[in-house]
C-alpha cells in the first residue's frame, strides 16, 4: 500500500476524517498504468493540503473477495474512492477470456461500490472505457449512447461488466443519493503499462515488439491490417483529468475523457510513431491473419471541452517518445 500526504503528522487524521486529512482518497488499482500516473502527480505535489492518498494493489486486497474488500476499506477509512482496479487486457486477451473478464470485473465492481456505500464514501469515480459502446452506432459516440446496443463481440465480457458500473451508479444515486460517477477514457498508454505482448494493448505490445525486433534484427510484426483507428490518451493526461473529476465534476452521468476526434490515428500511424521513437530501422510487416477487432470507436470530447476548453493534451509523438524511453530504460523491471 503506497500512501502520500503531507508528512507524519498526517496519521492523526487517519480514523475520524476530521483531522488534518478531511479527505482520504483511496485508489483501487493504484499499481497499474493509470494508478501509477496518479501516484506520479500526487508525489509531484498535485494533492491539495488536507488530502491523503492511498494507492492499493492486489497484494493489499483481492477485490474479487468481499471480505478482503471490506477489510481494506475498514483499514483505510476512505472518504473518496478512485476505482481503477479491473481485469484489463488487449484485444487478443479479451477474445480468449471473455467469461473471466465478465466475472472478475463484475465481482470487483460490486464489492468496491457496495463497500464504498456501506462506508458512506462521499464520492466514487470509476473507470469505464470507450470500447464498451455499441458496435453498430453513429459517430462520434457520446455519453448518452452507452446502452444503445451490443458492444463489439471481441470484448463483450469486459464491456458488459463495465456498463453495469453505470447502472449501479444510477441505482446508488436514486436509492441512496450517493455521488458515484464514472469516467470513460479512450485507449490509454504510458509508463508502467503492461508490455506483455500476448496480454497487453496495442501500443505497449508494439513498443516491446519493436525493442525485440531491433535487438534481434528481425521485422516488426504489426497484427491485423493496421487500418483500425483509435484515440489514444497519455496516462498522465488522464490522471490530471481524473483528479479534476474527483474534485469538480458533479454529475452521476459519466464523462468521456479523450483527445479530439481529429487526433484519432490508424494502427499503422501509431506503429510508425513507435518506429520513429525507437529509431527502428528494420522492416515493418502486417500480419493480416490476426484480428483487427473493432474498426473504430471515435468518441466526442465535447462534454469535456464544455467544462475544460483549455485543457492541453500532451502531443501523441511526445507521449510515445517518453513511453518508449521509459520502457528501454526500465526494460528489466517493466511489466512484460
Ligand atoms: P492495469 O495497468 O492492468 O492495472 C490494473 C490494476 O488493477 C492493478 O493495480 C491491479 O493490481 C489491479 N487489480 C486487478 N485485479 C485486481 C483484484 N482482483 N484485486 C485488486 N486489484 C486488482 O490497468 P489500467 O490500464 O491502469 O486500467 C485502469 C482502469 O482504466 C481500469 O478500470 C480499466 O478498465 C480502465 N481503462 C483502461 C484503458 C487502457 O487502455 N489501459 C482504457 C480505458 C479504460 P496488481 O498490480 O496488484 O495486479
Ligand atoms: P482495443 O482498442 O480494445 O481493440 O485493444 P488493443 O489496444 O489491443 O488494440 C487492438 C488493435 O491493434 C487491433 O486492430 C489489432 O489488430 C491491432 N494490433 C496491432 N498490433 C498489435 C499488438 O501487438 N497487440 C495488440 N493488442 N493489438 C495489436
Amino acid at each position: 500500500m503506497q500512501e502520500a500526504g503531507p508528512g507524519p503528522g498526517a496519521a492523526a487524521g487517519m480514523s475520524g476524517g476530521s483531522g488534518p486529512h478531511p479527505r482520504r482518497v483511496l485508489v483501487t488499482g493504484g499499481s497499474g498504468l493509470v494508478g501509477r500516473a496518479l501516484q506520479q502527480l500526487v508525489s509531484e505535489g498535485k494533492e491539495l493540503p488536507g488530502e491523503k492518498w492511498i494507492f492499493l494493489s492486489s497484494a493489499d486486497a483481492d477485490l474479487t473477495n468481499v471480505a478482503e474488500t471490506r477489510a481494506v476499506f475498514k483499514r483505510c477509512q476512505p472518504t473518496h474512492v478512485i476505482h481503477l482496479a479491473a481485469k484489463v487486457g488487449g484485444l487478443f486477451h479479451n477474445m480468449a477470456h471473455n467469461l473471466d473478464f465478465w466475472r472478475q470485473n463484475m465481482q470487483i465492481n460490486d464489492n468496491v461500490l457496495q463497500t464504498a456505500h456501506e462506508h458512506g464514501v462521499a464520492k466514487v469515480v470509476s473507470c469505464l472505457s470507450t470500447c464498451i459502446f455499441p458496435d453498430k452506432t453513429t459517430y462520434p459516440i457520446d455519453e448518452t449512447m452507452i446502452h444503445n446496443g451490443p458492444p463489439h463481440s471481441s470484448n463483450f465480457g469486459y464491456s458488459y461488466a463495465k456498463r453495469m458500473i453505470d447502472v449501479q451508479n444510477r441505482g446508488y444515486h436514486e436509492q441512496y443519493g450517493r455521488m458515484f460517477t464514472a469516467v470513460i477514457p479512450t485507449n490509454v498508454f504510458g509508463t508502467h503499462d503492461n508490455f506483455n505482448i500476448e496480454l497487453g494493448h496495442v501500443l505497449p505490445g508494439l513498443i516491446h515488439k519493436a525493442y525485440l525486433a531491433q535487438k534481434n534484427n528481425t521485422p516488426l510484426v504489426v497484427w491485423g491490417s493496421g487500418k483500425p483507428r483509435r484515440q489514444f490518451i497519455y496516462s498522465l493526461d488522464l490522471a490530471r483529468l481524473i483528479i479534476w473529476v474527483l474534485r469538480e465534476y458533479q454529475e452521476i452521468e459519466p464523462i468521456i475523457l479523450s483527445v479530439g476526434e481529429e487526433e484519432e490515428v490508424s494502427i499503422k500511424e501509431a506503429a510508425e510513431s513507435i518506429v520513429s521513437a525507437m529509431g527502428f530501422k528494420g522492416e515493418v510487416i502486417f500480419d493480416t491473419s490476426k484480428s483487427d477487432g473493432q474498426f473504430k470507436k471515435t468518441a466526442s470530447n465535447s462534454k469535456l471541452r464544455k467544462y475544460l476548453p483549455n485543457f492541453q493534451f500532451t502531443p501523441f509523438s511526445q507521449a510515445i517518445k517518453e513511453t518508449c524511453e521509459w520502457f528501454v530504460a526500465n526494460y528489466h523491471a517493466a511489466r512484460k
